[in-house]
């Protein structure tokens, strides 16, 4: 094998800017009421029911029919305050697009995701705040974590006149909307521009780089506050335990993802032979996004079928279409390095055994590599509660309730950091949940 060929540059500004488009182009008005003239506006309709946060979808479509487009983002976004960013990150092909009537074997489903961006783009653009906050209660609530579920949150319980104060420990607000979304999904500063909106309605304070376990603990919290809610993501990141796995020129996935959207990506060094190891969202993400930095030959390897694959069909799609290579049925077993750097990844083979147990079968290959992302997943580790009485967890994650409450009296959690799908839309819809608990919990009162 060859020495390494890592470096930046390998497309210009230009070509990088022109390959990270959006996938699809927004709608325009003529094609936003055409596409919304093919609802059938169904009664008990299955799309608002595969929806992880309930939006009447065909609802906001008759306002888009009928050119009330203010009318149907606040329909969207008084169920999904981040209805902007799940119109364009949602796995729509497995939830309400996947369910439309109109998914015939003759016909396409309605655009649910991209009428949902018409709408919601429409009224950002306007810069309209359609929220108002209800008469203070004099409650003050603590959320930690300024991802989608504590931003959720904090914008649900503002409008139901509490005081907020987010705790987060970075610099920015908005969790992985800000450092983990594809940079082709989350074009310019979007993330930055909805957590503006969701502040906008008042009553919510931020306290940038304050981070639970370090500088404030649980228990502290629950003594000055009159609730609190847990929105901490993951926070850990899963290992290969393989020799030759700190070699230069490998990395985990997300931290690279993470330096394509806070840096300039022209800057970013790119191999020009990438091996990616993983079958999730992640690990379509970075295959597909060093493709569009330049990247020769991106083979993306995963140890099981092409069914077992945690990313959908349609990620994969869009991975082939940029000319990512998906393996499937192969297991990294060693990182192969010379002189530090990395040069490939040598690979098993392998099959279910009759009780459907993956094994490797001791055949082997390598594959050569200037670059190795590693996109096994990520976890939760409940390290900010150190010195505190700890939630009680499930399956390494914080225990809830449907309501999302914790073990802990005045405690709820949301989000990645508790079981559930991993999903934007659904730490979101965590968020809205919990809140309506607390509110309850603090005034007694189902609702507003
Ligand atoms: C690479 C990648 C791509 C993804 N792509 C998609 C996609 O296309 N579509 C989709 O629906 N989902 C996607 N997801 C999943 C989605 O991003 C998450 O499900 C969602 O962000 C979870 O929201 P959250 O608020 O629970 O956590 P996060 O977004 O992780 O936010 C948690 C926040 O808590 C803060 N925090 C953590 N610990 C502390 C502490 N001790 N003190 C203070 N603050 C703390 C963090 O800094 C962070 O801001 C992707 C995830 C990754 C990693
Ligand atoms: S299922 Fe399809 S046709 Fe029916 S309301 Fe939903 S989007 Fe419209």
């Amino acid at each position: 094998m060859n020495g390494t060929d890592i470096r930046a540059g390998r497309l210009d500004a230009v070509q990088i800017a022109d390959n990270y488009r959006a996938l699809q182009p927004p709608l325009d008005e003529m094609q936003a009421i055409q596409e919304a003239a093919r609802c059938l506006f169904c009664f008990d309709a299955p799309c608002t029911e595969a929806c992880p946060t309930c939006i009447d979808i065909p609802g906001f479509i008759r306002r888009i029919s009928t050119g009330n487009v203010r009318g149907a983002a606040v329909t969207i976004l008084e169920e999904n305050i981040m209805g902007g960013t799940c119109a364009s990150v949602c796995p729509v092909e497995e939830l309400c697009e996947a369910v439309c009537v109109k998914n015939t074997a003759e016909e396409k489903p309605v655009e649910i995701g991209r009428l949902q961006d018409y709408a919601t783009a429409s009224l950002f653009e306007r810069g309209i705040q359609p929220f108002t906050r209800a008469s203070s209660t004099g409650r003050h609530v603590a959320v930690v974590g300024a991802g989608p579920a504590g931003l959720a949150c904090a914008h649900r319980l503002a409008m139901l006149g509490h005081e907020v104060t987010v705790i987060e420990a970075r610099d920015k607000p908005g969790g992985l909307n800000e450092y983990g979304l594809a940079a082709y999904k989350m074009l310019g500063d979007r993330a930055a521009r909805e957590v503006e909106f969701i502040l906008g309605i008042g009553g919510i304070e931020i306290r940038k780089g304050f981070a639970l376990g370090r500088d404030v603990s649980l228990d502290a919290l629950r003594e000055v506050y009159d609730a609190v809610f847990l929105g901490l993501g993951h926070n850990a990141v899963n290992a290969l335990g393989l020799d030759g796995e700190d070699a230069s020129g490998v990395s985990n996935a997300v931290d690279y993802i993470e330096r394509i959207r806070q840096e300039d990506p022209s800057g970013l060094p790119v191999g020009r032979r990438v091996v990616v190891i993983g079958g999730g969202n992640t690990a379509i993400d970075i295959a597909v996004q060093v493709k569009k930095l330049g990247a020769e030959y991106v083979t993306l390897v995963y140890r099981r079928g092409e069914a077992d694959m945690g990313a959908t069909d349609h990620e994969q799609e869009v991975a082939q279409t940029n000319g990512v290579l998906i393996k499937n049925w192969a297991q990294p077993v060693r990182i192969l390095a010379d002189g530090g750097a990395v040069r490939g990844v040598e690979f098993e083979y392998t099959e279910y055994d009759a009780q459907h147990r993956l094994r490797g079968t001791g055949e082997t290959f390598a594959l050569e590599a200037d670059q190795v992302f590693k996109a096994i997943g990520q976890h939760f580790e409940p390290t900010g509660f150190a010195d505190s009485e700890a939630p009680a967890l499930e399956r390494g994650r914080i225990a809830v309730d449907a309501q999302r409450r914790t073990s802990l009296a005045g405690v709820w959690a949301g989000g990645d950091c508790v079981a559930g799908a991993d999903l934007t839309v659904v730490a979101v819809q965590d968020g809205k949940l919990a809140a309506h608990s607390i509110h309850e919990f603090l005034t007694g009162a189902p609702d507003g």
